[in-house]
C-alpha cells in the first residue's frame, strides 16, 4: 500500500483531488471562502437596508 490515506474535500465530503487540495472542486474551494466571509458577503443580491438607501445617490435615478 504506497498511496498516502486522503481525507475526504470538508465541504461535500467527496474524494479531494491534487489539484484542489484540500477540496474536491474548485466549487468546493469558493464555498469554504464563502463561508470564511460570512453568508451576507457572499450573497450579492442582498436586501438594502433603510439606512443604506437614504445614504445611496437616489438622485441619478431616473
Ligand atoms: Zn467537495
Amino acid at each position: 500500500m504506497s498511496t498516502k490515506p486522503q481525507k475526504p474535500c470538508p465541504i461535500c465530503k467527496k474524494p479531494r483531488s491534487e489539484e484542489h487540495t484540500p477540496f474536491c472542486s474548485t466549487r468546493c474551494k469558493d464555498r469554504d471562502l464563502a463561508k470564511w466571509f460570512g453568508d451576507g458577503y457572499a450573497v450579492p443580491a442582498r436586501p438594502a437596508s433603510p439606512e443604506e438607501i437614504a445614504s445611496a445617490d437616489w438622485d441619478a435615478q431616473d
